[in-house]
């Protein structure tokens, strides 16, 4: 177990803490898995990563541990719900890649040269509007090599 591994895992305690809840060892469980996995999880993935778990367990826990600003629900182009890690606790900025015939969803990372650029023309752009803004999101969507 490295520190960073540590660090997502007490990131974790302290923000359940926050809003009344332990930290369990179901959830530390999905932390595991969402922490081990390198793109964003479906319900069934997360069952195949933890087949002691009940699916209702798996729904009841990730919605506590959303609702604790520690999982992030990622909107894919299917009806699949997908789930990671928050870019808060993993102090990792990205986007999403996704496939609208297959609904794949893949983690991306904008250079950041790109992403200051972005930055800067995005709250001019905002400014227009009358806003200062905190964060962007950006997806991209496409076909991916199996479905082109
Ligand atoms: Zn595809
Ligand atoms: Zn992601
Ligand atoms: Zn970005």
């Amino acid at each position: 177990m490295n520190t960073e591994r540590l660090d997502v895992h007490d990131v974790a305690a302290r923000q359940l803490t926050v809003i009344g809840l332990r930290y369990t060892s179901n959830r530390r469980a999905l932390i595991e898995a969402l922490a081990d996995a390198t793109a964003p999880l479906s319900i069934p993935d997360l069952m195949r990563a933890m087949p002691t778990a009940s699916q209702s367990s798996i729904y009841r826990n990730l919605t506590d541990l959303t609702n604790a600003g520690v999982v992030a629900r990622v909107q894919g182009t299917d009806e699949w719900a997908r789930f990671e890690l928050d870019d808060a606790i993993t102090g990792r900025h990205h986007h999403h890649i996704m496939c609208e015939s297959c609904g794949e969803v893949l983690d991306i990372d904008i250079p950041e040269v790109l992403e200051h650029q972005l930055d800067t023309n995005l709250a001019e752009l905002a400014e227009k509007s009358g806003y200062k803004i905190t964060h962007h999101r950006l997806d991209l969507v496409g076909r991916c090599s199996n479905c082109q």
